[in-house]
């Protein structure tokens, strides 16, 4: 039976406001809630696995800021943290111990990555590793996935995902065809494509880029096979390898999805946890290669925040934790417990919903298909059912991201309560989107 509607007034309102003040009434496309029911939601605090809105409404959190909140909101580590560096002063815009005791956290847990540098997004990390990749091979086509969503800097969005693919809106406006020419997208899980790139730009292809496991367009997990694939190809062309692990990096384990295929990429790029929830991204690659980076080399990145000291307070905090032995296994055992009392329930009612995961990674699918492991094989009119869905979660106090093609998220912060609820108000909405 559906669920009656949550009061959104206060949240309304707020929009409303925002309405004048943002394009689209916010700062960043997919939290309009364009393609799901109603107006946003405005947060107004979290706790463990838990939001509360300006209504006053409370919810269980599955969408996790996108992914950062690993440890749930307000983890007492990471608040501690955080305070403790308040007092000693925001930014310095020079060197700090913070930083080394950040990249020591990282690269001594961390064999995939020799040197590490820190930015402040998950877009400015890639935008830097594309430069390195073109400075170090000196050579200007990049070859991305269709699908795969890296940011938002000019070369990488052309037939991406996230927000591009919820909007029906793939490649962004904006972007000079000049550049957009020196961006090559290719079906994923496709490997005649990828032999037929390297015939076609022979000696031109700086990087080949990809996701660490696609989770912009539904999760596409892709065989390990085709990754590896994917390395040797990369490889006897002299073109590097970017794994972009800003979602997988520090999810899927400590050394996220490089270790999880048991690849050397050339170049990593990380954000959202190593910032414990504030604003921090990083690239990393083998010694040598970011020995090009200035000012040891000639490939110019630089910010004023970037090794912010409060982010990287809060970092440590967070990756501390996860350092600890047996973490990433709790999270996915309770991951997988999780889905399966779902995919039991989709199965005796025969729904047409897949949901499928990696580590703590879900994504509910509304298809037939089995495997979904390319962009194309997504049918953007099952995004409808996802919409009834999604109300109807809201509607039982459930929190998931406001797409169909964004994945879900579980934190060490949700426990067997909190879980054993969502499960029960999954299986509701799932029998109102289904059944009416
Ligand atoms: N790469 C990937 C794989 C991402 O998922 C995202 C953001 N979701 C980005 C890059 C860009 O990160 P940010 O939003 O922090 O700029």
């Amino acid at each position: 039976m559906k669920a009656q509607d949550i009061s959104r007034e206060k949240s309304a309102e707020l929009f409303e406001k925002a309405k004048k003040y943002f394009p689209g009434g916010v700062n960043s496309p997919v939290r309009a809630f364009k393609s799901v029911y109603g107006t946003p939601l405005f947060i107004e605090k979290g706790d463990k696995a838990h939001l509360w809105d300006a209504d006053g409404n409370e919810f269980i959190d599955f969408c996790c800021s996108w992914g950062p909140l690993i440890l749930g909101h307000n983890h007492p580590a990471i608040r501690e943290a955080v305070q403790a560096q308040l007092g000693k002063g925001l930014s310095f815009g020079a060197p700090t111990l913070l930083e080394n005791e950040l990249a020591e956290l990282i690269l001594s847990n961390n064999k995939y990555i020799e040197k590490i540098r820190f930015v402040s997004s998950g877009t400015e990390a890639v935008m830097s590793a594309i430069r390195l990749a073109r400075g170090y091979t000196k050579r200007d086509k990049i070859v991305k996935f269709e699908g795969c969503y890296h940011g938002h800097s000019d070369s990488l969005l052309v037939k991406a995902g996230s927000g591009l693919v919820t909007f029906g809106e793939t490649s962004s406006a904006g972007v000079p065809k000049a550049f957009a020419d020196e961006t090559i997208v290719i079906s994923l899980n496709d490997k005649k494509a990828l032999e037929q790139v390297f015939v076609d730009f022979k000696d031109q292809i700086a990087a080949v880029i990809i996701e660490g496991v696609p989770a912009n367009n539904g999760l596409l997990i892709q065989d390990k096979e085709y990754i590896h694939f994917l390395r040797e190809i990369t490889k006897a062309h002299g073109t590097l390898l970017i794994f972009d692990e800003v979602i997988t990096g520090f999810r899927l384990g400590f050394e996220g999805a490089a270790k999880y295929y048991d690849i050397q990429p050339d170049i990593i790029t990380y954000g959202k946890i190593i910032g414990g929830g504030m604003p921090v991204g990083a690239y990393g690659a083998s010694a040598e290669i970011m020995s090009n980076i200035s000012p040891d080399g000639a490939v110019y990145q630089a910010g004023t925040l970037s090794g912010n000291p409060v982010a990287m307070a809060a970092g440590i905090a967070a990756l501390q934790v996860l350092a600890q032995p047996g973490f990433y296994e709790k999270l996915e055992k309770t991951t997988q417990q999780f889905v399966e009392e779902i995919r039991s329930f989709v199965t005796e009612k025969n729904y047409e919903v897949k949901i499928f995961t990696v580590g703590s990674i879900f994504w509910f699918a509304f298809t037939a298909q089995e495997k979904i492991q390319s962009a194309e094989q997504i049918d953007p009119a099952s995004m409808e059912k996802y919409k009834v869905m999604h109300r109807e979660l809201l509607n039982r106090g459930i929190y998931f991201g406001p797409s169909g093609y964004e994945v879900g998220f579980i934190s060490a912060a949700h426990t067997e309560e909190d879980l054993n609820k969502a499960v029960t108000a999954i299986k509701e909405a799932l029998m109102v989107t289904f059944e009416g």
